[in-house]
């Protein structure tokens, strides 16, 4: 018994060992081979249609397999084949773009390495469709719902979107073996009850509330344990599991009812890190499950560390908090100074937008944690344009408590100049003089 637990745990090391070495070898792969070339936020359209022309240059299949409801072409590409059905879709929500161009890549690798035996397994084993951009009408504007407003991940049974029933088409049509749902989630989802963002959750979905699995869903814990495994060496500690409740009229949740069993996968953020570092780890996890389809590798493989993996968990964190600032309300006469944190957050925007800066939270925030975190107890803080409540742009200006400033001054920025300026989330000026915690 013991020793069939250590040979177990051996291999179980093994297994994570390999895994890591092929995720190391993936993410070299793509640092030389991709053409995801703008971060995906930016990607439009006539963006994505130029990386799909590279593709059909390197003899990739792609085809028109509908419209939106704008009339915007929406693609499939196809490779293999192999029996096995394999068939992902991304960017339902069009502002949730990061696997769109992940699957570019992916794709691309795959093609450019059909002598290497990895792919011909690949190719041998199985055929993989994917829907890049699922929504070109919500992806141009930037916004999560289609033309009409519908969300599409909530149409999977009314079907009143040309989205919605031409994914359902492409389902019903092929009856593939595994579905790849890739979304977007809050930059400040956290892997459990941490401050660490969670840049990827993972979900092995469900057909039905009473959780009933099937071997396809076995399967697919362990491919989503075989991704976690070779991001962990990217990103540990960063990596959830997202909320398993099921969503009735859901796309994942109907995949799995209608017999395609499905993974989510949702890219959050890590701080410090930008959009195409995330692509990359979408392309490690999507060539991770597919070669390890492709030579079988995925039934040894445990399900235990998509299993052991913390739930999401959301409010815990910030973009940035101020301890211990003294704000001024020069609104109030006399003039009133509360001494509380401050914390506040970005809002979402394409990268090639400024993302405006929001005052989210005043009081006292210890149970929280920022991203970046200031001691501000030496200093006041006053609004630059608005006052600092809840909800207002966070534009600071900070001032010494050792001065003396009349915060009745009508142009108070030029009469006394702050020691140091927050404006969009940067430092404009006398960036250090506020200690970094
Ligand atoms: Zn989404």
């Amino acid at each position: 018994m013991k020793i069939a637990f250590l040979f177990a745990l051996v291999f179980l090391v093994l297994s994570i060992n390999m895994q890591a070495q092929t995720a190391a070898e993936f993410g070299k792969i793509w640092e030389k081979q991709h053409i995801s070339n703008i971060f995906p936020s930016n990607v439009r359209h006539k963006n994505l249609k130029n990386y799909l022309d590279g593709l059909k240059k390197l003899g990739v299949n792609v085809v028109e397999a509908g419209r939106s409801f704008s009339d915007r072409e929406i693609y499939q590409i196809e490779f293999g084949k192999g029996p096995l059905k394999v068939f992902m879709w991304s960017q339902m929500h069009g502002d949730e773009p990061t696997a769109t161009s992940a699957l570019i890549d992916m794709f691309t690798v795959l093609q450019k390495n059909r002598n290497k035996d990895w792919v011909k397994n690949i190719e041998k084993v199985m055929t993989i469709r994917a829907v890049p951009m699922l929504n070109p009408d919500g992806a141009e504007a930037y916004v999560r719902r289609n033309e009409q407003g519908i969300d599409i991940n909530r149409d999977a049974l009314d079907l009143k979107t040309p989205e919605a029933r031409l994914l359902k088409k492409l389902r019903d049509d092929w009856s593939p073996d595994i579905g790849f749902n890739l979304h977007n989630q809050n930059a400040l989802t956290t892997a459990g009850q941490t401050n660490k963002q969670a840049a990827i959750s993972f979900l092995v979905v469900y057909g039905d509330e009473k959780k009933t699995t099937s071997e396809g869903h076995e399967r697919n814990k362990r491919l989503a344990s075989a991704m976690v495994s070779a991001l962990h060496p990217y990103i540990p500690g960063h990596i959830g599991r997202y909320d398993d409740g099921f969503a009735p009229t859901a796309f994942g949740d109907n995949f799995s009812a209608w017999g395609t069993p499905a993974i989510l996968i949702e890219t959050g953020a890590l701080h410090g890190r930008d959009e195409m570092f995330l692509v990359k780890m979408n392309f490690i996890a999507f060539l991770t499950a597919v070669k390890s389809l492709g030579d079988n590798t995925e039934k040894s493989v445990s399900p235990i560390n998509y299993e052991s993996l913390p739930n999401n968990a959301s409010g815990r964190i910030f973009n940035f908090i101020f301890r211990n600032a003294s704000i001024v309300d020069r609104t109030s006469q006399p003039h009133n100074v509360l001494a509380a944190d401050m914390a506040v957050n970005f809002e979402r925007r394409r990268a090639e937008l400024t993302s405006p800066a929001f005052v989210r939270q005043i009081g006292h925030l210890s149970a929280f944690a920022g991203l970046e975190e200031y001691d501000a107890k030496d200093f006041n803080v006053v609004g630059r344009f608005q006052p600092l409540r809840t909800g207002n742009f966070s534009e600071l200006l900070f001032y010494r408590k050792s001065r003396q400033v009349d915060w009745s001054a009508a142009d108070l920025e030029k009469e006394f100049p702050p020691d140091a300026i927050f404006s969009l989330g940067k430092w404009i000026k006398g960036e250090g003089v506020i200690q970094k915690k």
